[in-house]
């Protein structure tokens, strides 16, 4: 007899590790070389950890081996409530849950607020995880549009026209991620309105807080709204390139007094996973108080700084090929002129990318964005290599879907 997948994973997709990778895993193994731009997982293109946080790390992996709180080590869960009063925002100990990595929390925060039907207003494109953690609930996403045009801000327009009676919160990835866009406090404001105002709990996804190009400036969506319960998710992922030591937090901010049943499911859910990765809750005081080595990354002269320009400069010189410049983050989400590339299916297109070229992209329907014409890239690897994959992608382009 057949075991087959749960009928609630029918609408749960993470194409950024889905059949592409699978592919480009199968040529891996018959000898092709492959580079691989779909993660943005820093450590595998040459990023170190710092020091500081390896350090505190093993002086403390003797005494990491038991399970801890399941909201995390109190030192840790401080040294996040310190890091947000000093921008301004006040909550407490207990408002802090650690988690492996800012993912785990995402599902966390949705399986304790949603019942079946219940909606979310989730951006289109988006980091997908939200998408599926919705769908994995039980709920719904409905997508509000972000505007190419406007240097993809989210449309607010588009926003008030999808909240209905089931709508219960809105997530705001900021910065973001496939875009790069960075919302100013005008937006922030207009955001956290519509929330205000259709009694929405606000989910702000921060973890590329530190990672910003140009002189731009993030401001927690929690600093603006104060009065609203807003859940922020950050961790030491990016802006600290150890991804792989699973270490993130959720830190649940404003009003709680009308959200103790919701806040008593995000506990029971922490318990069921009994604590976080341990050794890593080790380096988050350490991260946060300490040097920000990410400014050497980020500001003019900086490694990412650069790639982020190398990476727009020569995509947009493919013809029928333009790209939001990114303000932040690790990304860039270029367009393919429809009328240039009559693109139908463009999974299919990155696949035939892979095969033709040896290099993996993500396609942007695979950031729920509706229309096959976009595709993601990190902005991670050197700049030289990040110029051969380019110049292998506008080759690859040239002559593609056209009639
Ligand atoms: N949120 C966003 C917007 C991301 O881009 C990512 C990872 O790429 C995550 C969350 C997950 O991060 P973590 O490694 O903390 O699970």
């Amino acid at each position: 007899m057949q075991v087959i997948q749960s009928t609630k994973l029918a609408n749960v997709c993470y194409e950024i590790r889905g059949p592409v990778l699978e592919e480009a895993m199968r040529l891996e193994a018959a000898g092709e070389r492959i580079l691989k731009l779909n993660t943005g997982n820093p450590a595998i293109f040459g990023f170190e950890c710092p020091p500081e946080i390896l350090e505190d790390m093993l002086r403390n992996v003797g005494d990491a081996h038991g399970y801890g709180d399941a909201k995390g080590l109190p030192a840790a869960r401080r040294a996040v409530v310190q890091h947000y009063e000093t921008k301004g925002i006040e909550l407490s100990v207990e408002d802090v849950y650690l988690g492996n990595g800012v993912s785990e929390l995402i599902q966390m925060s949705m399986q304790a607020l949603l019942d079946d039907g219940d909606e979310v207003l989730v951006p289109a494109p988006d980091y997908p995880l939200w998408t599926a953690s919705v769908s994995l609930a039980g709920g719904t996403a409905v997508h509000y549009r972000c505007d190419e045009q406007s240097d993809w801000m989210p449309d607010l327009a588009d926003i008030e026209s999808k909240v209905t009676d089931r709508t219960k919160a809105i997530v705001i990835i900021n910065p973001n991620n496939p875009t790069g866009a960075v919302y100013d406090d005008e937006m922030l404001r207009s955001l956290t309105e519509i929330a205000r105002r259709h009694n929405l709990i606000v989910c702000s996804d921060e973890i590329y807080d530190k990672i910003l190009y140009d002189g731009v400036t993030h401001t927690p969506t929690a600093a603006i709204a104060p009065d609203l319960l807003t859940l922020t998710f950050n961790g030491l992922s990016k802006a600290y390139r150890v991804a792989g030591y699973r270490s993130g937090w959720m830190a649940v901010c404003g009003p709680k007094a009308h959200a103790d049943s919701y806040i008593e499911g995000l506990t029971i859910l922490a318990n069921m996973r009994l604590c976080a990765n341990m050794p890593a809750q080790y380096a988050v005081a350490t991260a946060l108080g300490g040097r920000q080595s990410i400014n050497d990354l980020v500001l003019p002269g900086g490694r990412l700084l650069e790639q982020r320009d190398v990476a727009h400069e020569l995509l947009t010189q493919i013809p029928g090929v333009t790209c939001v410049k990114p303000k932040g983050a690790l990304y860039a989400f270029p367009r393919l002129d429809p009328k240039v590339y009559k693109i139908k299916d463009d999974r299919q297109m990155v696949l035939d990318l892979l095969r033709a070229e040896k290099i993996m992209v993500v396609h942007g329907t695979g950031f729920n964005w509706p229309e096959p014409d976009h595709f993601r890239l990190v902005t991670l690897p050197s700049t030289k290599d990040l110029a051969d994959a380019v110049t292998r992608i506008g080759n690859f382009l040239d002559g593609y879907g056209q009639p």
